[in-house]
Parts: C-alpha cells; sequence; structure tokens
C-alpha cells in the first residue's frame, strides 16, 4: 500500500511543497502547516515544538501553538517528508499584552479549604478531557465566534486580582446577558460539561486535529457529554457562575496541549 502512494505520488511528478498560515504571527497564536506531494505521514518541528501531522484530503497537516513565551523574529518550521527536508519560516510579532486590575470574590484569589478537594477534582476533569486521543480534525469549514457580541477581554491580558495575584488571561471574553445563547464554535464531540469551582459551568469541545474549545461560566446547559455538535448548535446560555465580575461567555482555544487566542484560531483560514 505504501509502495504503491509512494509511485502515485512519483507518477504524478508532484513534488513536495510546505506551506505555513499565516506568515506572521504573535505569541499565543496557532499556526497551520500544510504538506502537499507526501506519500508518508511527515514530521517535524516548530521551533523546538514537534508537529503532530495528520491526513486531510489530498495532503498532510499540523496545528501548532506558539507559546507566550515565544521570542520574537523568525521561527523555522521544519519538516521531514519521505526522507527530504523542507522548510519554511514564521515571523514572530511582539505579543504586547495590556496590563489589568480586576476586582473578584476573595473567596476566588485564597479559596477556602472546604473547596480544595473540588478544585482538585475539577482539575482531573480537565486533564482528562485534555486526553482525548488525538485524531485527524473533524471539521471541515473555519471557526466561528461562539457569540455575535463584542469583545470585552482579550487573550494573554497580564492581570492583577485584587491587587495581589497575578494571572494570565487564557481565553476570550465576549459580552452577555444572563440567558443568551451560547454556540459550538466547530464541529466536535463534547468531552466535559461540569459545574466547576472557578470556571463555573462549563463546556469542553474535541474538535480534532488537538484542537480544543471551552466555553465557561454558562447558566445552563444544553449538551451531554460524549454528543456529537455540528458548527453553531446550541451548547449552553450565557450565566455568571464561577470566578466572574459579571456575566459574559469566557470562550477558550486549546492546540496541543496549549491555551491558544481563540482570536487567531477564529482567523485561521483551514483549506
Ligand atoms: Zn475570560
Amino acid at each position: 500500500m505504501l509502495q504503491l502512494l509512494a509511485a502515485r505520488a512519483g507518477a504524478a511528478g508532484t513534488e513536495a511543497s510546505i506551506e505555513v498560515r499565516p506568515t506572521s504571527a504573535r505569541p499565543g497564536d496557532v499556526l497551520l502547516v500544510l504538506v502537499r506531494g507526501a506519500a508518508h505521514l511527515p514530521s517535524g518541528t516548530a521551533g523546538t515544538r514537534p508537529l503532530h501531522f495528520y491526513v486531510q484530503d489530498d495532503h498532510h497537516e499540523a496545528l501548532v501553538p506558539l507559546p507566550l513565551e515565544e521570542e520574537t523574529g523568525p521561527l523555522s518550521v521544519h519538516v521531514d517528508v519521505d526522507g527530504t527536508e523542507i522548510s519554511a519560516a514564521v515571523e514572530v510579532q511582539p505579543g504586547n499584552f495590556p496590563q489589568r486590575e480586576l476586582t473578584v470574590d476573595q473567596k476566588f484569589i485564597a479559596p477556602p479549604a472546604s473547596v480544595k478537594a473540588r478544585i482538585a477534582a475539577d482539575q482531573r476533569a480537565f486533564a482528562k478531557a485534555w486526553r482525548t486521543a488525538f485524531g485527524p480534525r473533524a471539521f471541515t469549514e473555519g471557526f466561528a465566534r461562539p457569540r455575535d457580541a463584542e469583545v470585552t477581554a482579550r487573550f494573554g491580558d497580564q492581570r492583577m486580582l485584587n491587587g495581589r495575584k497575578k494571572t494570565v488571561h487564557y481565553g476570550l471574553d465576549l459580552d452577555g446577558q444572563v440567558g443568551d445563547p451560547v454556540t459550538a464554535a466547530n464541529d466536535g464531540t463534547v468531552v466535559l460539561v461540569r459545574d466547576c469551582y472557578t470556571s463555573g459551568n462549563t463546556v469542553l469541545l474535541s474538535h480534532g486535529g488537538g484542537v480544543f474549545t471551552g466555553y465557561f461560566h454558562l447558566s445552563a446547559f444544553k449538551v451531554k457529554p460524549g454528543a456529537h455538535v455540528k458548527r453553531g448548535e446550541l451548547l449552553g446560555l450565557v450565566g455568571k457562575t464561577g470566578r466572574v465580575t459579571g456575566p459574559h461567555l469566557h470562550f477558550l482555544a486549546r492546540v496541543d496541549h496549549l491555551y491558544v487566542n481563540p482570536e487567531a484560531l477564529l482567523a485561521l483560514p483551514f483549506p
């Protein structure tokens, strides 16, 4: 079978090519690496991160996150295609993430001993969801906003909570009132539906390709664990559960075990 594929690639005279989208990115963004003309599953790296390829239509793809700590300047992407190395470069721009001061209920800064077990159980439930097996992407179109609403906070904000605790905002906040609809950003499988201490009522979706999205602080759930959902399908309703200053949707994106800027995922042009 492999010989047949190799022969076919050779017969077609196709030379392997690499394309990285976008060509300029910021720390926290996500890149799509496209390889065409490979007979076998390629392997490679983006900077120091390994690439996890899957087959998509007539080509191979890998999605790779840029850590928030990624240094600015050129980032090299190297891919081994059937024994030959091909490369591309991406320009990493400065993040320039703003600093913000926020005030939240003190019980979220220093959780009382009585909720420590609950927080630990929440963390185990998240970890289990993130361990969903890697596979090809389960979607054909790009990602869509889960709400058509104003952005109230962006990914990467450096936050000081109650003048004491430093955190990074690893999601995108979209405005809303309690009861407003929250829809799936793309086709996928529901891998978590849970009332969590910090994130409130939470839904996590697995989309394949190592991509997950999350929907926090909901007032109601409209899906069950294990359900297959379509892009735009109702997942739940906006709420103010968990650590919040008011009702909104905290929309989260995760690629290859790192939180990424949801706006970068939303903007990514999938072939
Ligand atoms: Zn948020």
